[in-house]
């Protein structure tokens, strides 16, 4: 159940009644609003003059369902810049795997700035899958992002692998990224909750639907409502590419959820050979933005290495992706 209290309820006030319904609560700005399991869609006892509205659910996904906000939020990254909302845009963030080197990272805000692309992404703690792998530079990565931005005008997005760095992270991005591996840990979660930036969430490749909507409730209820939606691609009984880009699940997210959704076909396909001709799928599917990974020679790259576009590639793809914007009713940028 979302409670929205009277805008002139007190903190003693929600606070009060939080714990009589057992609930979490938030401030959103313009009112307190209580968030109960749905096993506690009681309020009785609860002074009827304090409460303005209120919403019953059969399950947990409570504030990122439709029927609670009826839109797509805007996540709002700056003045002038935002994702999801009523703007149309389908937003390219691209970059590297992994920060590498300053000669590298500078190369590929250079392509950003070239392509009109906004947002560089490239991480600095890399969560791989063996530990004897590039474990990327850490603060020496976040701090060459951070330079970036200030040299070249673009907002930066990077993931936070654990809770060691967090805020760190949080320090130096723009966006936080909470990758696949990390979508369920709780101590993320709830740091990026408070954090005060926005938040973009992948899935888990081996979450469900409802478990990586839920990972996002744990945002939105700790006071955080600048979350993305990213789909990464999941894990099925498929070998031949790296992952399975679960576009159903995104036509899912579209309909029954009022967050942004970003699609990563880098990550699920895995090869570079596909991820254009999924990119464009994408973009005709009307997202609110794409995640791909470019790197200025992928061969040497230290992570990812396969599936990265070099540069002419990328430039082709964003080429050929405008149209497809367009005839969705959409604009890349
Ligand atoms: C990444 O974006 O480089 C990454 C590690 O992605 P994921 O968490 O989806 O595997
Ligand atoms: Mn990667």
């Amino acid at each position: 159940m979302i409670v929205h209290l009277n805008p002139q309820a007190t903190a003693a006030q929600a606070e009060q009644i939080a714990n009589q319904v057992r609930a979490l609560y938030f401030h959103d700005g313009s009112r307190y609003v209580l968030v109960t399991g749905t096993k506690d869609n009681s309020l009785e006892g609860v002074d009827p003059a304090l409460i303005d509205q209120h919403w019953l659910f059969d399950n947990d996904i409570q504030l990122a369902s439709r029927s609670y906000i009826d839109h797509i939020r805007e996540v709002r990254i700056s003045d002038d810049l935002v994702i999801g909302g009523t703007t149309g845009h389908t937003m390219m963030i691209t970059g590297p795997c992994s920060v590498e080197s300053e000669e590298q990272i500078e190369v590929c805000a250079q392509l950003c700035v070239e392509q009109g692309v906004k947002m560089l992404r490239a991480g600095a703690y890399k969560p791989r899958t063996s530990p004897y792998s590039f474990q990327g530079m850490g603060l020496d990565g976040l701090k060459l992002l951070a330079k970036m931005r200030d040299k070249y005008g673009l907002k930066v997005i990077t993931e936070v692998r654990d809770a060691t760095h967090v805020e760190d992270v949080i320090e130096h991005t723009d966006v936080i990224q909470i990758g696949a591996k990390a979508m369920y840990d709780q101590g993320i979660l709830r740091r990026c909750a408070t954090a005060g930036k926005p938040v973009l969430l992948k899935r888990g490749f081996g979450s469900t639907l409802q478990e990586f909507v839920q990972a996002a409730e744990f945002l939105l209820s700790g006071g955080n409502s600048n979350v993305v939606l990213c789909e990464r691609g999941i894990r099925t009984f498929e070998t031949k590419t790296r992952f399975t880009l679960d576009l159903c699940g995104v036509a899912y997210l579209k309909q029954h959820t009022n967050l942004p959704v970003i699609l990563d076909p880098s990550h699920a396909m895995g090869y570079a050979y596909g991820v254009a001709d999924l990119a464009r799928a994408c973009t005709a599917m009307g997202v609110d933005g794409l995640l791909i990974e470019s790197h200025p020679n992928p061969k040497v790259a230290k992570s990812d290495a396969s599936q990265q576009l070099d540069h002419p590639q990328f430039r082709a793809l964003m080429a050929s992706l405008h149209p497809i914007a367009a005839a969705v009713g959409r604009t890349m940028i």
